[in-house]
């Protein structure tokens, strides 16, 4: 299915890839907000370091798969959206900017800088 694709962000082995990294990126412990935040490069690969992205390609993958493999993939990746939920914060600012995907849940939440989550800032 991923090497049939004709998505661009759609790659072989990209379902894999993208899981690992939203679980990683909801994964330290603790009770502190995660903060998404954008990659540095759009290539498809590097584009996976910002997991609203991942959260795309997600979407993308479940559109394509046939039913029963997409009712399980689903429900892993609505587990993860409900941490996902959990953990980041709303963005309250969210409907005054004119941002394209300002409709889609996963980017209605706080932004970060990867820096500062990694504490190089
Ligand atoms: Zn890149």
């Amino acid at each position: 299915m991923e090497a049939l694709s004709t998505e661009y962000y759609v790659f072989p082995g990209v379902t894999a890839r993208a899981l690992l990294r939203y679980r990683d990126f909801l994964s330290p412990p603790g009770s502190r907000p995660r903060y998404p935040f954008l990659s540095d490069c759009d290539c498809r690969g590097c584009s996976l370091d910002d997991v609203r992205h991942v959260r795309d390609v997600l979407g993308m993958v479940l559109r394509r798969l046939p039913p029963r493999a997409r009712t399980e993939l689903g429900r892993l990746v609505a587990s993860l959206d409900a941490v996902y939920l959990e953990r980041t914060l709303p963005d309250p600012f969210v409907d005054t900017r004119r941002e394209w995907r300002r409709g889609v849940r996963w980017y209605r939440r706080l932004e970060g800088c990867r820096y500062a989550a990694t504490g190089v800032v």
